[in-house]
């Protein structure tokens, strides 16, 4: 009966061989990174103490279309890509909506999520430069394990500063992490300056990401041979991210048919920014419209209630300034389930898009997100990440506007990940304990004012 395949997966010979750099195609480009002692852009020399070389020629190149993937980094990606692109014929028949939906899922590899996608290019750059090891932070936990993974296999040191309230609430996580050989330190610790002065400040604080950042950049500088990477927000992170999209887009094509509509959760922005670019891409070339839908928590609302302006990425304030959409570096948003979507700002290329009118954004709350969650558990059997969740709450909300309005449409969205070490956010829905926090407009307010004030910005 079904025309349509429920899972259609590319051959791994159609594996993309270069990742799509979506800035190339923007004729107003993502605005640049700033050294915050000067206001100036960041150059390569400013970024060399931090980043790899690489992964800096890949941040700050806004023009080059397609980079290349290194063979190493397509044997890593064989073992779990391509991910299927499914159908999700279950979902649909429970909704009784004339809408098509269809879905990426990016779970399949142990790390259970996209994140693996750029974990695996970084510790291949890092490695490429002969460096000893890597930081970084984590809050949620995916990204320290991805990472992980990616330094298991090419035999780099991984030191992993995780949020103190995650090192305590999720102990398999860390566990993970460790077994992939991962030195885990909870933040904010004693091991480093900026560890040092934020537990005098708040004793007994349980971190944030923002400390956590600045933890595992200073690690990274006062270390020789260690650099420090980050698992979303920058511009090399949605570079490598675009394998999801541009998968997407083949999968599309080997079905003779294309979405309409394209849904993803926004934390920092990268499995969006992946997810989209091809179709971006198309977009702002003129060959063909879609519409783009961010999904943010209500509860950390970057895009839809933020200011576009530059802003700290750090609790310390020792990181490049970016222009994004932010409710500001000292909003500490309140204990949502989906740690990775609880960072303040959001990427520049998303931001920027959003600006120019070419993506909407819109917002939702934890508990219709975890309904969301139990009915696509139900009826398409993965349990999905919480983080997820918000694409597939407003990936159900499409559909059962296009069932209202009597439209036939396809939806896309990322499903992100799965949620097996989100038990405790899954049990206090199911015993009705989950609560909703929407930040009233004065907390943003009252953030917003602490923005660094940047000069011609
Ligand atoms: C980290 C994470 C996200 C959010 O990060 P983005 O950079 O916005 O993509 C979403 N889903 C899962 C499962 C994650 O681990």
């Amino acid at each position: 009966m079904q025309t349509i395949p429920y899972k259609t997966y590319l051959d791994e010979s159609e594996l993309p061989e270069c990742w799509y750099n979506l800035r190339a195609d923007m004729a107003k480009k993502p605005a640049p990174l700033l050294v915050p002692a000067t206001g100036k852009p960041c150059t390569e020399a400013d970024l060399a103490p931090v980043f790899c070389e690489e992964l800096i020629r890949q941040e700050l190149d806004d023009k080059t279309p397609l980079f290349k993937i290194p063979k190493q980094i397509r044997d890593f990606y064989r073992m779990f890509r391509p991910s299927p692109l499914v159908r999700a014929y279950f979902l649909e028949e429970a909704l009784g909506t004339p809408a098509k939906i269809y879905y990426k899922f990016e779970g399949n590899n142990t790390s259970g999520s996209h994140k693996l996608n750029s974990a695996v290019a970084q510790a291949y750059y890092a490695k490429a430069q002969g460096l000893k090891g890597v930081t970084t932070e984590t809050g949620a936990g995916q990204w320290g394990t991805a990472l992980s993974m990616a330094c298991a296999f090419f035999g780099l040191d991984c030191h992993v500063f995780m949020v103190k309230c995650s090192y305590e609430q999720k102990p398999f996580r860390r566990e993970v992490m460790r077994t992939y050989g991962a030195d885990v330190t909870p933040s904010p610790s004693m091991t480093t300056d900026v560890g040092r002065l934020i537990n005098a400040e708040h004793p007994g604080t349980t971190g944030s990401l923002g400390c956590a950042i600045s933890e595992a950049v200073e690690s990274a500088v006062k270390t020789p041979g260690y650099r420090y990477v980050l698992g979303s927000v920058l511009n090399q992170v949605l570079l490598h991210q675009s394998i999801i999209g541009l998968e997407a887009r083949a999968a599309f094509k080997k079905l003779g048919t294309k979405p309409d509509v394209i849904i993803g959760c926004a934390g920092g922005g990268s499995n969006l920014g992946g997810l989209i670019a091809p179709f971006m891409g198309e977009k702002l070339r003129g060959e063909a419209d879609y519409r783009f839908v961010a999904v943010e928590p209500a509860s950390c609302p970057s895009l839809t209630r933020g200011k576009y302006a530059y802003d700290y990425c750090d609790t310390g304030r020792i990181c490049p300034l970016a222009k994004m959409y932010t409710i500001g570096a000292d909003y500490i948003p309140s204990a949502s389930h989906a740690g990775g979507l609880r960072f303040h700002g959001m990427s520049s290329t998303i931001s920027e898009l959003y600006d120019q009118g070419l993506m909407e954004a819109v917002s939702v709350k934890q508990t219709d997100v975890f309904a969301a969650a139990q009915q696509f558990a139900r009826t398409e059997g993965i349990l999905p990440a919480p983080e997820s969740s918000h694409a597939i709450r407003a990936a159900i909300d499409e559909a059962l506007k296009c069932k209202a309005e009597g439209r036939e449409e396809t939806i896309l969205f990322g499903l992100t990940g799965t949620g097996y070490f989100d038990m405790t956010a899954y049990q206090a829905f199911n015993d009705g304990k989950m609560t909703d926090f929407v930040p009233s407009d004065a907390d943003i307010a009252a953030s917003l004012e602490k923005l660094p004030k940047v000069v011609g910005a």
